[in-house]
């Protein structure tokens, strides 16, 4: 990838930058990201943790379950990243709060056991009932 992404939060207090290849992008319909982001489905980007960088501010934690740590900023709300509670290697960042979401296009969509029944997914992408998948696809 040579180029660096950015993005940050709705009100602009926290910024990030990626510094690193994508190692894959998706839709994720589980009900905790349902609720975490007040959306019908999230576009996830997964990165190496090592190349993703807060450059302004300083987001708030929130322990969602045993095994996870949501980010997002204390000021607005906006929700930012999902990580491993445990030894993380990988972060997953919101596409949407990219300065430029339109290039990073998710390539399948997890957990649609929990799709919302009146949201429609026209795309031809793979699709699995739970998170459950063959690794990365980048
Ligand atoms: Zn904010
Ligand atoms: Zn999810």
């Amino acid at each position: 990838m040579g180029q660096v992404l950015s993005g940050g939060c709705l009100c602009g207090e926290v910024r990030y930058r990626i510094t690193a290849a994508p190692v894959e992008a998706l839709y994720c319909h589980c009900r905790m990201c349902q609720r975490a982001h007040g959306a019908p489905v999230i576009a996830w980007l997964t990165v190496p943790l090592a190349a993703f960088e807060v450059s302004a501010g300083n987001p708030t934690a929130y322990r969602s379950s045993a095994k996870a740590f949501r980010h997002f900023c204390g000021a607005c709300g906006t929700p930012l990243t999902w990580r491993a509670a445990a030894n993380p290697r990988h972060v997953d960042v919101s596409i949407a709060t990219l300065d430029d979401p339109e290039p990073i296009e998710p390539l399948l969509h997890l957990w649609t056991e929990s799709q919302i029944g009146w949201f429609e997914i026209a795309d031809h992408l793979p699709r699995y009932l739970t998170d459950r998948r063959p690794r990365p696809v980048f």
